[in-house]
């Protein structure tokens, strides 16, 4: 029942209910009409009798039965006996017992050869001592053929209704609940793209869902602008921060190269120096976001020796002072490729980071690159912290750290470098995908068509 769709849960309830209905109709009618016709059988038996009444005399001890007393007619019969239980007139129906107490002006209603027999008793009595009982009798001819008439009325008549209700109410629901499926469209579309401009199209309806649907636009429109904002403020912080953190890394440049300084000034520089490294390596990540966020005007193709690239990548991190790991690389040679130089410098930069960062102490990590069934295959395996199953879904989500990672020393991240890692291989045609055991380490691997010119 749970896996039905509200819009079928809702056509079997009241295709029930109608049924239910129908069948409850169909006994009211059916006690109802057996009623009314019993009472008419009565009404019938009885007036019979009266006339008879009418037909019998009692003259010095005799009974006198008239001419015109008439003992059946119509499916009724009427019996006449004299004080002592006497057939006098009349004839009783064969096979049909009536051992029933004569009791004056009583209806009765009994059983017998397959139907239903109604009796009616009536005592006259005469001047000089005579008593004469009448007891008529009727039978319902009428009732099982107006039960019969009606149940196949019900059974003929029930499947159209039902048929109609059904169909009736497809179309109807469907209607209605159209704009929630363009809802659930929508929001699958922006889940999917991450396009906030998309809006789920309403008519002119009044009901709750376009309210549901009117209520979801605006809260689209919300978020959207929120994100302009946040874009726009991370870009305006970026630009600003720029400039400054440029001077302060050439003026530490200029007074490093100066021979008077002392050997304490020269630890002070050379700290400032790497901080403010690490804040232009930031505001680099920003402008980049940035630019991934306004779509990329276009991505600009170069063609680039991929193989030296990363090579030169991992050189350039194993010259770094604080990185912890010793970087083992098995690079396949002259791998060419066209791809945007920065970008996919920023992208192999970004899985480096993160596998000195999470990687264990003193470790190692793995690079390899080759070629693989027409795609070239990039591996960057660390042995640290891992990541847990249920996170590794979450991490390539902007700004998104695990839990586990905010406690690492030195991990002083922003949640950007696998959002963009993810962009960049996706504008890149290729995929990044990662495989991971909680500490025990991971394996993020990129995969690009070989296009090699
Ligand atoms: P951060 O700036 O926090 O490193 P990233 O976007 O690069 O942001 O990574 C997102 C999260 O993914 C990290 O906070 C960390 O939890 C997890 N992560 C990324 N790379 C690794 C790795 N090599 N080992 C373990 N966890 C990782």
């Amino acid at each position: 029942m749970r896996r039905l769709t509200i819009r079928t849960k809702v056509i079997l309830w009241y295709t029930m209910l109608i049924l239910l209905l129908t069948g409850l109709l169909l006994v009211l009618t059916i006690a109802l009409g057996r009623t009314f016709l019993r009472n008419s059988l009565y009404e019938r038996v009885k007036e019979f009798v009266e006339e008879n009444v009418e037909r019998i005399q009692y003259e010095d001890g005799r009974y006198i039965i008239d001419e015109g007393y008439i003992d059946r007619e119509n499916g009724m019969c009427c019996l006449a006996y004299d004080g002592d239980g006497t057939l006098l007139a009349g004839k009783l129906p064969t096979n049909i017992s009536l051992d029933y107490d004569f009791v004056d002006g009583q209806f009765l209603e009994f059983y017998a050869r397959q139907r239903t027999y109604y009796l009616y008793d009536r005592q006259v009595m005469f001047g000089d001592g005579g008593v004469i009982r009448l007891r008529g009798l009727i039978y319902d001819r009428e009732s099982i053929h107006v039960i019969t008439a009606c149940i196949h009325a019900v059974l003929l008549i029930l499947p159209f209704v039902v048929l109609l209700s059904v169909l009736g109410g497809q179309i109807l629901l469907k209607h209605a609940f159209l704009p929630l499926e363009k809802a659930i469209r929508t929001a699958d579309e922006i889940s999917a793209g991450e396009d906030l401009s998309k809006r789920i199209p309403i008519g002119n309806e009044r009901d709750e869902i376009a309210g549901l649907a009117r209520t979801f636009n605006s809260m689209l429109e919300r978020l959207e602008r929120n994100f302009e904002q946040e874009k726009q403020y991370i870009s305006n912080v970026s630009h600003e921060l720029r400039t400054p953190v440029t001077v302060i890394l050439s003026q530490c440049e200029v007074a490093l190269e100066s021979k008077t300084i002392t050997e304490e000034e020269r630890q002070i520089l050379e700290r400032i120096d790497r901080q403010a490294r690490k804040i232009s390596e930031s505001i680099a990540q920003f402008l980049m976001f940035g630019r991934l966020e306004r779509g990329m005007e276009k991505l600009e193709l170069e063609p680039v020796d991929f193989s030296a690239l990363v090579r030169h990548m991992c050189q350039d991190y194993r010259l770094l002072p604080d990185v912890v790991p010793e970087i083992e690389e098995c690079v396949q040679d002259e791998i060419y490729l066209s791809l945007n130089r920065e970008m996919m410098t920023r992208l192999v930069g970004n899985l480096l980071d993160n596998a000195c960062k999470y990687g264990k102490d003193g470790g190692k990590v793995c690079v390899s690159m080759g070629r693989k069934e027409g795609f070239i295959i990039l591996m960057v395996t660390d042995f640290g912290i891992g990541i847990e199953p249920q996170e590794q879904e979450r991490i390539w989500d902007r700004f998104y750290q695990a839990p586990e990672a905010k406690g690492i020393a030195g991990s002083k991240g922003i949640g950007l470098g696998l959002y963009m890692v993810y962009e960049i291989a996706k504008l890149h045609g290729g995929e990044i995908s990662v495989e991971s055991t909680p500490g025990c380490g991971s394996t993020f691997t990129l995969k690009l068509k070989d296009d090699s010119f």
